[in-house]
């Protein structure tokens, strides 16, 4: 064995607790720790001995350590970022150490694909999903949503007698969506449907986001019956907007579609009885993506799909492995080797099992309306200030505001620049209806009361300094 290996084994227990005070350090300053870093270049020389762990840390600490930002903390307000609980680093700690290769339920050693199923349920719990649904863990949404729309692209190919999977694309494939998620343009364009071919489905009037139904059946009449696959939305980045699941429910017995649903965070309107019914009739889709490293609170890389069971063939198809002859044959068991892009994966189930199995339904429900509560309360304190305006109706977790008219479109860049420069919050650009604005999302566990007071404070100042 090598020296430094031999020497971190031997000193395991201080190493850990090392890293383990480092770490509680960490979480317990979090929410002082500054939202952004300026960015530095760092370049390193591999050596040929190496320095152990406990000197790789002390260079971590000083190179890279001051610099990262509070991003798993209550006042970043960013793209969709959630943060980690207690029990979610646990299970994601334990995932490293036990260091599984989640693949099968039986046969042949590992058998942390079990604990992958039995997460799966949790979770179908979690969102009043039924047991139609298969599903496993993937990377991110992003994944998640190409996972779907494999298997859907493999559906639309048997639909006009080809196999795709095994021939390849010949053409003839529509995606129908109103407001799809760059993920899922990118999915399309690593699928070789590419990404050009979206026949785009005009938005509901007014301040929606969601798919205008009228439309929608218009455009399915141009395809002259051929299948296709409708990718909706169950909160769309900028306002949280939902299809009309329900109604879309409806159209499955009229016409021939596979329907996807990114659910990336929406689908946490379902652990609060006062939001729940946002996704009435989401169960009649085929495939669903919803991201775990978001509004779950766990770490990332963290997401899973959901597909409907009867389309599992479909789904092997396109994801089988069987041409490895050593890792046995598809038919012996489940293998998530033939379910889904990876091979070799980590034990992503445990931090959500962890997490679940901690705080359980109404730990998620408080997660959830509690984020629910900040963005209202953000959104009233917009629409009541001198300084800024709603772009859009608070509908969930999102605030879509923008700086009153001033006559200067170029002042929200300024301010937002300015804002995130403070490191006490963070926010991201957006484009709203064709206005520049600024959105803040509220995903993470830990946001209080008094994390909004602070974030409210420093937009005012901000917003009287450049008027000034
Ligand atoms: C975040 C998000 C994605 C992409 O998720 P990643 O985890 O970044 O891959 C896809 N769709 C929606 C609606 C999202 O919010």
């Amino acid at each position: 064995m090598h020296p430094q290996l031999a020497e971190d084994l031997a000193t395991i227990d201080s190493l850990f607790e090392t890293v383990k005070l480092q770490g509680l350090d960490y979480l317990q300053q979090l929410s002082q720790r500054p939202t952004t870093a300026v960015a530095v270049e760092y370049s390193q020389n591999l050596s040929d001995e190496g320095v152990g762990t406990l000197k790789a840390l002390e260079l971590f600490n000083r190179q890279f350590e001051p610099v990262i930002i509070g991003s798993s903390g209550p006042r970043f307000l960013g793209f969709v970022t959630g943060g980690s609980t207690p029990a979610a680093i646990a299970g994601d700690w334990l995932a490293s150490v036990y260091d599984q290769n989640t693949q099968a339920t039986s046969g042949q050693g590992d058998i942390s694909a079990i604990i992958e199923k039995a997460t799966i349920n949790l979770l179908l719990e979690l969102f009043g999903l039924p047991k139609s649904f298969l599903g496993g863990f993937v990377t991110g949404a992003t994944m998640s949503n190409f996972t779907c729309l494999a298997t859907a692209r493999q559906w639309a190919g048997k639909c006009q007698g080809k196999n795709i999977a095994q021939n390849g694309i010949t053409q003839g494939l529509h995606v129908l969506s109103a407001n799809a998620h760059s993920s899922i343009l990118k999915s399309m364009s690593m699928l070789g449907i590419g990404s050009a071919n979206i026949l785009k489905v005009e938005m509901e009037e007014g301040n929606r986001e969601s798919i205008d139904l009228f439309d929608l059946e218009n455009k399915i009449a141009l395809l002259n019956g051929q299948p296709f696959m409708l990718v909706s939305s169950a909160g769309t980045v900028n306002t949280v907007d939902f299809d009309n699941f329900k109604a879309i429910a409806a159209l499955k017995v009229k016409y021939n579609f596979w329907w996807h649903i990114d659910a990336a965070f929406g689908a946490f309107a379902a652990c609060s009885p006062q939001y729940r019914e946002l996704l009435d009739g989401w169960e009649y889709a085929d495939s669903i993506t919803i991201d775990c490293h978001k509004w779950l609170n766990v770490p990332y890389e963290n997401a899973v799909f959901f597909i409907k069971a009867q389309h599992q063939h479909l789904q092997v198809e396109t994801f089988q492995n069987s041409n490895a002859p050593y890792l046995g044959s598809l038919t012996d068991q489940f293998s998530y080797l033939n379910f889904l892009p990876e091979n070799s994966r980590r034990l992503k189930a445990l931090p959500v099992w962890f997490s679940l199995t901690a705080y359980g339904k109404n730990g998620f429900r408080a997660i959830v309306e509690n984020a629910v509560d900040m963005a209202r309360r953000l959104g009233e304190f917009i629409s009541s200030s001198e300084q800024f305006a709603l772009l859009a109706p608070v509908r969930l977790n999102n605030v879509c505001f923008t700086l009153k008219d001033n006559g200067d479109p170029e002042l929200v860049a300024v301010f937002l620049e300015q804002l995130n420069r403070t490191g006490k919050v963070f926010m991201t650009p957006t484009v709203y209806k064709g206005e520049k604005g600024i959105r803040a999302s509220f995903v993470n566990w830990r946001t209080s009361i008094h994390d909004l007071e602070i974030i409210t404070t420093t937009m005012i100042s901000i917003a009287r300094s450049i008027n000034n």
